[in-house]
């Protein structure tokens, strides 16, 4: 819901420190090969506005997506002016989704996504089939199967990073596929449990298990306030924060 939450009052959403701001969850990757800079972003939510301009973003080359939820996929049409940078180029902004979320974009964005659509100004981007594995720019987006409830999502691993979020349940087949990173970013939305979120002890056990140097917790919701939380949190973890960045091993793919 974002932090301040709508109608909220809390100690948290009052709160004065600005690690207590949350906007709606999303990675940014940036990687500059040979001179260029290449982007992808994981998630659009509908702060990607807000967000873009803080970061200074000038480009995006691909978007891959977790699930289909709104606040995960509702700023898809602020990728418009980017998309035209990218169409000057001959590109296009890929977007790697699963069946299911692909249905729901076309869904929502008939006007961008439909043979019959005539809107001249739409976006230049195209959904592409979300595989286990897929190459963007020599970096491999492995993709790691996760449950939210009842709802098959995607985490993702790349180099020595994964991201997983909205995650109620790790099949054991997907702890395999995150063996051996070292930074783990996941969700952990409160303390209270919830039908389709992992509570932060739920988190932090499967943080211990998965053995990443350092563990990031996002999709926070307003019950937990960023000091207090993280004064009780174990070494090498931590609760992430709008506009965290650092730098990652990306293990690029030799061509
Ligand atoms: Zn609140
Ligand atoms: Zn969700
Ligand atoms: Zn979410």
């Amino acid at each position: 819901m974002g932090v301040p939450t709508l109608g909220c009052d809390c100690e948290v959403c009052t709160s004065t420190d600005p690690h207590d701001k949350r906007l709606r969850p999303s990675v940014l990757l940036r990687m500059q090969q040979s001179g260029h800079e290449r982007v992808v972003v994981i998630d659009t939510g509908p702060d990607f506005r807000e967000q873009a301009l803080r970061s200074g973003l000038t480009r995006v080359d691909a978007v891959f997506y977790t699930h289909s939820h709104a606040d995960h996929i509702l700023g898809l049409d602020d990728l418009r002016p980017l998309s035209f940078t990218v169409a000057r180029e001959g590109g296009v902004i890929l977007l790697y989704a699963s069946q299911e979320t692909a249905d729901m974009l076309r869904r929502i964005y008939d006007y961008t996504f439909s043979p019959e659509a005539t809107y001249p100004n739409r976006a230049r981007v195209r959904i592409e089939p979300l595989e286990e594995r897929t190459v963007v720019h020599d970096v491999e987006f492995v993709r790691v199967p996760l449950l939210h409830g009842e709802m098959d999502v995607s985490g993702f691993r790349f180099g020595n990073v994964a991201y997983l979020t909205d995650v109620s349940a790790i099949p054991e087949s997907s702890f395999v596929l995150l063996e051996g990173i070292d930074c783990l970013i996941i969700s952990a939305l409160r303390h209270k449990p919830h039908p389709s979120h992992a509570t932060l002890d739920q988190a932090v056990e499967w943080a211990r298990r998965i053995g990443a140097r350092q563990t990031w917790f996002t999709h926070i919701a307003h019950d937990l306030g960023h000091a207090a939380t993280n004064r009780a949190l174990p070494a090498g973890m931590a609760l992430a924060y709008d506009g965290l960045s650092f730098a990652v091993n990306l293990g690029c793919v030799r061509r």
